[in-house]
């Protein structure tokens, strides 16, 4: 038993470990940031002595804090400011949003919003700038798609960007044209939506860290002790701003962060490899894109869309290129974190780790945790390739039913065999990490574990035995890959993921027993209490524990 002061005792719980020496326990025993000692409440009530901590957890569940594996959490922090569009179901409900706020706007200003979807439109228009232009004719919009492969903006912020007619598209990007004149319909993807986005005021790294102060809180309401933040802007924004709050004691969640390519020369040149950091914020690797998105139909497949026999998606870098850079990459010590969403991009950037691997290996360097994030699609014959690579996917389970009838449409229903296929990637043996790619959808881990087992929506679609339900997983498969699955993904399953003495006091308590409640119940189940490094950083108000 350890000699050392106990600073936190939780006992009378249903502790799911995650750490298969010990998987299920009573009690907790915690000293300073790290966890001393678990096992039975009989055990582990002898260690208190006056001044610990004791809670009783009144019959809760302990689980080991949630890791969000793919968040683009500076982006939320930030975005929360934006007009919200994610749950306007129509078109005019989203010019009335964009003109009340035109409204009470002053002229001139920049007017942004997120969450646009017209593939959920009741009408099968297509989002043109005379529409904004009709509301909001003095203010610059942009407006970023759900998917955020996409903007739609007005004729004053293509103006402004100074995209006209003679503006050729850029490489691996699409400005939407008027097939009769030519002219930019005010819908732009991938690549072309920096034309625009570059010149929006950026904000500062002082309002970033403002955001963030404000953002922490809604991630421990969530459970979430960690984060990958997966991507930076070129000026490093978010590492700015996330080391700001570490040297200023206000982070209290834990960051992994992944460079953005535009950066890999200069972190090659200084010598920063993947690791580099402490267990507050650590760099990741070097995010890459081989392809868009399906939302914006530019996910790149090896067969085309299924309404759009001339359409194959969008590379966003050519493979020999990535091939170049991932060898760059993996000399210097840094991990890839590659998104790729279509068959293609995966097969492709499969390729590419095949070779990388195949050095890595030949020199004897170490293995670095290199990912692919989404893997939405996969063709058969790839399936097997990420577990004999050693390679991790990282998904989001609430992409799958939030796209299912989408992937569907655009991909038909044999393809969708292997679409978000986590039972599948599982059974040849795959390292799986999930997250919510927020603000693309909500970091709310209930709603992505409930997603994985049921393959179904909160409103029961498409029907009780769920979507591709042949790539349903277990509940604890889940749970893993919320806390242990991150933990490797970023080279940190001996510090974090499970509730194992000496690992960081990472802790979620949670209002049932999601592994044995009813599946509908994951839903509501409530997060009670968070634990960052032994700290209580988010308690409910109405939770019963003591
Ligand atoms: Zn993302």
């Amino acid at each position: 038993m350890p000699a050392h002061q106990i600073d936190l005792i939780l006992f009378n719980g249903r502790v799911h470990t995650m750490d298969a020496a010990l998987p299920f326990a009573t009690a907790v025993a915690v000293s300073g940031e790290r966890i001393a000692a678990v096992g039975t409440d009989k055990e582990i009530q002898t260690l208190g002595h006056p001044g610990t901590l004791i809670i009783d957890l009144r019959g809760r569940t302990l689980v080991p804090g949630f890791i969000d594996a793919h968040i683009h959490f500076a982006t939320w922090a930030l975005h929360r400011q934006h007009l919200d569009l994610s749950d306007a179901p129509a078109l005019e409900e989203i010019l009335a949003r964009v003109a009340a706020r035109a409204k009470e706007t002053p002229p001139g200003t920049w007017i942004l919003g997120d969450g646009f979807d017209p593939n959920a439109w009741s009408d099968a228009s297509w989002p043109t700038r005379q529409m904004l232009d009709a509301v909001a004719p003095k203010h610059p919009v942009l407006l970023h798609s759900k998917d955020h492969h996409s903007i739609w903006v007005n004729s004053l912020a293509l103006q402004l960007a100074g995209v006209t007619r003679e503006t050729p598209d850029p490489p691996g990007g699409r400005i939407l044209r008027d097939p009769a004149t030519g002219e930019p319909t005010g819908f732009l993807s991938e690549a072309a939506t920096g034309l625009v986005k570059r010149v929006v005021p950026r904000p500062t790294v002082e309002q970033l860290v403002a955001a963030l102060r404000e953002a922490q809180p809604f991630a421990w309401q969530a459970g979430l002790t960690g984060i990958h933040e997966a991507g930076d802007h070129k000026e490093m924004s978010a590492l700015r701003a996330f080391q700001i709050l570490r040297h200023s004691g206000e982070l209290g969640l834990r960051v992994v962060q992944y460079i953005p390519a535009a950066q890999l020369d200069t972190f090659v040149q200084a010598g920063v490899q993947s690791g580099f950091g402490d267990e507050w914020l650590r760099i990741g690797g070097v995010k890459f894109f081989m392809d868009g998105a399906l939302g914006s139909r530019t996910a790149l497949m090896l067969q085309p869309y299924e309404d759009e026999p001339d359409n194959h998606g969008v590379a966003v870098i050519e493979k020999e290129e990535m091939w170049e850079r991932a060898l760059q990459a993996s000399r210097a010590g840094l991990a890839l974190c590659v998104h790729a969403i279509g068959d293609r991009a995966n097969r492709d950037i499969l390729d590419v780790l095949e070779a990388v691997r195949e050095e890595e290996r030949a020199e004897g360097r170490p293995v670095l945790r290199h990912r692919i994030e989404h893997v939405q699609v996969l063709h058969p014959d790839d399936l097997p390739r990420l577990a004999r690579l050693d390679v991790i996917a990282s998904m989001q389970p609430i992409h799958a039913t939030s796209d299912m009838v989408m992937a569907e449409r655009h991909w038909g229903r044999e393809r969708c065999r292997l679409a978000y296929a986590w039972r599948s990637l599982l059974n040849v043996g795959t390292h799986l990490a999930f997250g919510s790619d927020a603000p693309v959808e909500p970091f709310d881990v209930m709603a992505g574990i409930y997603a994985a087992v049921t393959r179904r929506r909160p409103d029961g679609a498409p029907g009780p035995s769920g979507w591709q339900p042949q790539e349903r997983i277990t509940r604890e498969e889940a749970l893993r890959a919320y806390t242990l699955g991150p933990a490797y993904a970023a080279g940190e399953e001996g510090i974090k993921g499970s509730i194992t003495p000496g690992k960081l006091a990472d802790m979620v308590v949670l209002s049932q027993d999601i592994l044995t409640c009813p599946a509908e119940e994951i839903l509501s189940t409530r997060i009670e209490a968070t634990i960052v490094g032994g700290r209580i950083v988010y308690r409910d108000p109405e939770a019963a524990i003591g």
